[in-house]
């Protein structure tokens, strides 16, 4: 089933509103086994709308519309929509009630026809029930093009858009067509994209999956596509074979999620110790519900003095190395884990930039510890990007680093338990 995602609205194209509805979406259809094929964006202007439908319909079996469903004059989605797959137009009496009711909720007074437009519903399709706004959903079906078409509406506000797809569309769509896609991935910690694909690709030639690969902070993720679920995870266990020890276990796609994952089951608590990363380690590890298991907290160690009088880097190494450098790194993460009284933590060091670079320590360069058990390292890195990519790259790589020696702790004491 091809499915066509056309999202209206001059804010989408201008940059003033994300379009979040279509990031949604596609998380959820693509759990749901039904990925999107196709989205296109449009202002909220009749001949863009209709010629964006009339792309989305050379291979869509299912168009979805959103936005532009209100009462006012620019809301046109519904009249261009049913324009271009000859429908009419019909009131409902219920909607009708509805839409008035909805406006005596908020209002004193006649409910103004201009009210009404959202009364209106394609002939022979149906409305999808909106309990948040007065803008209700709408579907039909359409012969175009000589096969049967399904089309959907939905209001644009994430808040009425959101509950709708939960509650209609999804499960509208579940029944048009039973057959499900299936969708499987993992992330390559610390691999680049180009590398995972040259690692990857040969062993995946032969399997009948379409491959996406996603280039975040934390290196890659790589997601396999295809409509046999045995298939699917025998490629993704191959593929992670061919990644090798830094690939993550398959559905494991957060490495902050599954550090938290893999520190609750060794019953361990971790610390952090920040400076150019300034609390950001503390904000992603935060963003994951059910932290506070694991997690103990981070120490900002901005300035020199943070890191000489909380964290007893001694002054003499602060002088003489300098606050990035690998000594510094090591007394960080040392004494964060003894400070916040935790069994590992990291600590990162570096120049995120722009300025602040010299010939010996340029811009990137980023040490970054981690101990564990009371036995620290530190890594040397040069980054690229500008200061916000440093610092994301700089989180993830010190993160990565305790993921990296959780696992290789448990795979050496599991070889010592077998031998
Ligand atoms: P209006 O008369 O304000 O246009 P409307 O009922 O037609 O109202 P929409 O145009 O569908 O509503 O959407 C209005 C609100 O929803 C705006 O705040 C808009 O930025 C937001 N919105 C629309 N489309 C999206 C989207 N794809 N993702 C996120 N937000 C969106
Ligand atoms: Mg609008």
């Amino acid at each position: 089933m091809n499915i066509a995602v056309v999202c209206t609205g001059t804010e989408l194209l201008k940059g003033a509103t994300v379009n979040s509805n279509l990031a949604r979406l596609g998380a959820e259809m693509t759990a749901a086994g039904i990925p999107l094929s196709m989205e296109i964006a449009v202002g909220d202007r009749r001949e863009e709308i209709g010629s964006a439908i009339a792309s989305a319909m050379k291979s869509a079996d299912v168009l979805i519309l959103c936005g532009g469903l209100g009462p006012t004059r620019d809301d046109i989605t519904l009249d261009v929509a049913c324009s271009f797959f000859g429908c009419g137009l019909e009131r409902s009496p219920e909607l009708e009630k509805k839409v008035a009711e909805f406006w005596n909720r908020i209002h004193t007074g006649h409910c103004p026809e201009n009210q009404f437009r959202q009364a209106r519903v394609p002939a022979g399709g149906h409305y999808l029930p909106n309990p948040v706004g007065s803008a209700s959903g709408l579907a039909f079906s359409s012969v175009y093009g000589g096969r049967v078409r399904h089309i959907f509406l939905l209001p644009g506000p994430p808040t009425e858009f959101v509950p709708m797809m939960h509650d209609y569309l999804l499960p509208e769509l579940l029944r048009i067509d039973p057959v499900r896609r299936c969708t499987a991935g993992f992330l390559a910690a610390a691999v680049g994209e180009s590398t995972l694909a040259k690692l990857v690709e040969p062993v995946l030639a032969s399997y009948p999956v379409e491959i996406a690969y996603t280039a975040v902070p934390e290196g890659t993720k790589l997601f396999l596509e295809g409509s046999d679920p045995e298939t699917v995870s025998e490629a993704l266990e191959k593929a992670r074979a061919a990644a090798g020890e830094d690939a993550l276990p398959a559905g494991e796609t957060d490495l902050y999620a599954y550090l938290v994952r893999l520190l609750a089951e060794r019953n361990l608590s971790f610390g952090s110790a920040e400076s150019c990363t300034g609390g950001l380690i503390a904000s992603l590890m935060t963003d994951i519900p059910g932290v506070s298991r694991v997690y103990k907290g981070t120490i900002v160690s901005y300035a020199d003095e943070v890191k000489r009088d909380v964290l007893g880097v001694p002054a003499d190494i602060l002088a003489t190395r300098g606050a990035v450098s690998e000594e510094v790194a090591f007394l960080m993460a040392q004494n964060a884990a003894r400070v916040l009284g935790c069994g590992c933590a990291v600590s990162t060091t570096g120049i995120a930039g722009p300025d602040g670079g010299s010939p010996e320590k340029p811009v990137g360069l980023v040490y970054a510890g981690c101990c564990l058990f009371g036995e620290t390292t530190v890594l040397k890195l040069n980054l690229r990007g500008g200061r916000e990519a440093i610092r994301r790259r700089a989180a993830a790589r010190a993160v990565c680093q305790l993921v990296k020696r959780l696992i290789s702790c448990s795979a050496s004491s599991k070889s010592a338990t077998i031998f």
